[in-house]
């Protein structure tokens, strides 16, 4: 059996601490902070965006900024809000400017992101982007090509659904990608209910495990 949720929710804070004295690349020397990623450590939906911005890197929280209450309305638009999923990026501190980040960044902070996969154990992972959707695909196919199409993948030995959609950023940029933005997020209540294992058949009473007689049912009534 796999390890508990709890067991597996002390590892994702020991790798938190690990993150924040994270000195792999040269962005830990202008950082503010370090944005690790935050919500529920056992969602069945994990998002990962990019990078922190200047709001995310002063608060090191992501997606806090203009971005972030555009995921929270579309969150909201499918019945969730941000602590029933978990959300990161590829790289967990600032580029500075809000470049993009660099082939070495992603390097160094890919370890981080695979381990909190491997912890949080998601059913379904919404690629924000490009940078995410190139990095957990291993693919360089674009996100015009490739969001609305969920894709089957093993990451970090879980075999999941990656969905690849627009950043939030681009959906602030353009009514033409907010549409298609809005219509790729409905899809996700389907994919993650295809997702769920099917609920176990419930033991007899007593807890049995045992198949019972069907004419010996009735004596448990
Ligand atoms: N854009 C991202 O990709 N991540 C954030 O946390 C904020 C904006």
């Amino acid at each position: 059996m796999g390890a508990s949720a709890a067991d597996r929710r002390e590892e994702l804070i020991a790798l938190y601490r690990e993150v924040q004295a994270c000195q792999k690349c040269p962005l830990h020397a202008t950082r503010t902070n370090v944005v690790f990623g935050s919500g529920n450590a056992d969602a069945d939906l994990m998002f990962v965006g990019e990078a922190p911005g200047h709001h995310e890197d002063q608060q090191g929280k992501p997606f806090v900024g203009a971005a972030g209450k555009l995921l929270e309305k579309l969150l909201a638009d499918i019945g969730l809000n941000r602590e029933d999923v978990f959300i990161a990026n590829v790289l967990k501190s600032r580029p500075p400017g809000n470049r993009d980040p660099q082939p070495e960044e992603i390097e160094a902070c890919k370890p981080y992101l695979t381990r909190q996969i491997e912890l949080i154990e998601p059913l379904v992972i919404c690629t924000l982007g490009n940078f995410s959707t190139k990095l957990l695909t291993r693919r360089q196919d674009g996100i015009t090509r490739v969001h609305g199409k969920p894709q089957q993948h093993t990451v970090g030995g879980l075999e999941l659904t990656i969905y690849p959609i627009y950043h939030p950023a681009a959906g602030l940029r353009s009514s033409g990608m907010l549409t298609t933005l809005r219509e790729d997020f409905e899809r996700l209540p389907e994919l993650l209910a295809a997702a769920r294992p099917e609920p176990e058949p419930e033991e007899p009473p007593g807890g049995s495990a045992e198949p019972v007689a069907a004419s010996q049912l009735g004596l448990f009534g």
